[in-house]
């Protein structure tokens, strides 16, 4: 059977770094809610294919395809699949991250390059790539943290100014974000006003502020109703917090979800930063 006589036009969630944690829990709750399809991605193939075997074990039916956010082959692969099979988009989750464990003993300019080269930039090219699927009404949601209201008081007022001015394009955050990994290699990026040694924080900031001016550019966007928030998880027993969490990865999944499933023409929030379906003022 041709998929593309199947599913064209069908509804269509796409969850990146799925495969566990947080992500793994906002496909199990879109496979419940969602009225068309959940597409599981995971860098790995082994691990992706193992959690859509975990969730059809519960009865439930995502679908797999691999994604590695930092590949733009794999990128290009996945919004082939999304375009040939469905012609479009509906959900967008951009969950993925990673974040170094300081005893692992990695140096800072590894840590800097590798931790911003996944979750700002490849978050950043994976919505680019996809941004001409969205359909109307499109929901997209960026995954980041609540760390970032407590290290943006360690930035300079001077990037400040820049970071948080209410017109800050994409190409300026771009170029902010890879100057701090420039100098950050080469150790000098606090001399210049960021913070010392905290990587996944500032990576943080980033996508949150990615996500506000996607949300201003979607006012302009013909298709209409397409909205664009950030989010933190809360506090999740995951790898990433060492299953330090006081949530579960379904409770975790809820801010997520609702999101994901905010009603057409939902006033608001839109390029807001929430936790706890609450919006928060970060700076
Ligand atoms: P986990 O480490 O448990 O899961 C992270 C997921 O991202 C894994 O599936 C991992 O894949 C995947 N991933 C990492 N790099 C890539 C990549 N290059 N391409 C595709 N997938 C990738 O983390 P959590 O579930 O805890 O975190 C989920 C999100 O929630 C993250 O954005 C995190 O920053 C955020 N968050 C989590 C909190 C918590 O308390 N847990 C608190 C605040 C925010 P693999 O298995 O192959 O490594």
């Amino acid at each position: 059977m041709n998929p593309r006589t199947t599913t064209s036009g069908r509804r269509v969630a796409v969850i990146t770094g799925a495969n566990k944690g947080v992500g793994f829990g906002i496909v199990r709750a879109l496979c419940k809610q969602f009225d068309g399809d959940v597409i599981l991605t995971a860098r790995n193939v082994d691990r992706g294919q193992q959690a859509v075997a975990d969730l059809n074990q519960e009865g439930l039916r995502p679908r797999f395809h691999q994604l590695d956010i930092t590949d733009t082959d794999s990128v290009d692969a996945l919004a082939t699949f999304l375009k040939d099979n469905y012609d479009g988009l509906d959900v967008l989750v951009n969950n993925a991250a990673i974040k170094f464990r300081r005893e692992a003993g990695v140096p800072f300019p590894r840590r800097i390059k590798e931790t911003v080269g996944c979750n700002f930039f490849g978050t950043l090219s994976v919505t680019r790539r996809l941004w001409p699927l969205l359909r109307p009404h499109a929901r997209v949601v960026n995954v980041t943290c609540f760390c970032i209201s407590s290290i943006i008081t360690e930035f300079s007022q001077d990037l400040l100014c820049q970071l948080l001015k209410p017109d800050l394009t994409m190409a300026q955050l771009e170029l902010l974000l890879q100057d701090y990994v420039r100098k950050g290699e080469m150790g000098g990026h606090f001399r210049v006003g960021w913070p010392t040694d905290a990587e996944y924080d500032v990576s943080k900031v980033g996508v949150c502020l990615m996500s506000a001016i996607l949300s201003r550019e979607a006012v302009d966007d013909s298709r209409g109703d397409i909205v664009v928030n950030a989010c933190c998880p809360g506090h999740v027993r995951t790898d990433m917090s060492r299953y330090e969490g006081s949530l579960t990865v379904d409770q975790g999944a809820d801010t997520p979800m609702y999101l994901s499933l905010l009603p057409r023409n939902a006033a608001r929030p839109r390029g807001q930063f929430l936790a706890e379906r609450t919006v928060v003022k970060w700076w």
